[in-house]
């Protein structure tokens, strides 16, 4: 038999990883201001976390649709790339959103390709003709720069017209989620009704001393539309903060503006190719 080598316990490659990717300091939009209920570990200060790039598996992980759809992909690359997040499901959408960002450019580079076809081109187009899609390169640190922190928690507090007050919160990932699934193949006016008082409902913390949520969703139920406008205004008021996806590309053919954010999301960022890789025409 041959001497057998000592095997240390430690692997010196990971040690090595360690010194040479330590990983990245980022700062939460949320500045970790509203989370009490050990969301995050204790030693984290301001909503400062410590994020590491992707391996393998995560990245099987992120491209599984089922995952995807379920937000189970979300939570574990969270857990797994940012490990002082001790609670995914639970903190702010915009919070996830920021990490996934600042992840994809951290793992796979700052630029992502959109193809894209203009639909301008294709409605001037004449039936037999076939409108070509481009690529437009996208750079994510332009989603990064226009990122805002929470700065004005007043804005959380709102006073109806009627004289109501309504204390706001942001919503969570896990509500986020759970919106998501809800919204396909829902056609009554009582299933939709349902949707937007519960998704209504999501940011609400209390209305006046009240924060019973059966009652909160009944009394949702109960007034009048213009009332409801006003919340809905003053929700989107509180949550202009996290990063912003609004974008827009000239078609270079037609030199056409089309709004693609729809197409824009910290998950397709995922999905989409980088400058490095080729795009499928
Ligand atoms: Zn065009």
């Amino acid at each position: 038999m041959e001497p057998r080598m000592s095997v240390p316990t430690e692997n010196p490659l990971l040690k090595r990883m360690q010194k040479i990717i330590p990983g990245t300091t980022i700062r939460l939009p949320s500045k970790g201001i509203f989370y009490k209920n050990g969301e995050l570990d204790v030693d984290v200060q301001g909503g400062e976390i410590i994020i590491s790039p992707m391996t393998t598996k995560d990245e099987l992980i992120i491209r599984s649709p089922d995952m995807l759809f379920q937000g189970t992909a979300i939570e574990q690359i969270v857990a797994r790339c940012a490990p002082q997040v001790l609670k995914p499901t639970e903190l702010f959408a915009k919070d996830i959103d920021y990490i996934l960002v600042m992840l994809r450019k951290l793992s796979y580079g700052n630029d992502i390709i959109i193809n894209f076809t203009c639909p301008t081109c294709v409605l001037k187009a004449d039936k037999n003709e076939k409108v070509t899609p481009h690529d437009y390169p996208v750079s994510i640190d332009y989603f990064i720069r226009k990122s805002k922190e929470i700065t004005d928690l007043t804005k959380y507090q709102i006073s109806l017209n009627n004289g109501m007050n309504v204390k706001l919160r942001p919503s969570k990932f896990a509500e986020m989620i759970k919106m998501n699934q809800l919204n396909d193949n829902v056609t009554t006016p009582d299933e939709l009704e349902e949707i937007i008082t519960t998704s209504i409902l999501a940011v609400i913390e209390a209305v006046d001393d009240v924060d019973n949520q059966d009652f909160i969703k009944e009394w949702l139920k109960k007034i009048p539309v213009l009332t409801m406008k006003e919340i809905v205004d003053k929700i989107a008021e509180a949550n202009n903060w996290g990063p912003d996806f609004n974008y827009k590309i000239n078609c270079k053919d037609c030199e056409t503006e089309h709004d693609i954010s729809y197409i824009l999301n910290p998950v397709s960022f995922f999905t989409l190719p980088s400058s490095q890789e080729t795009s499928k025409g």
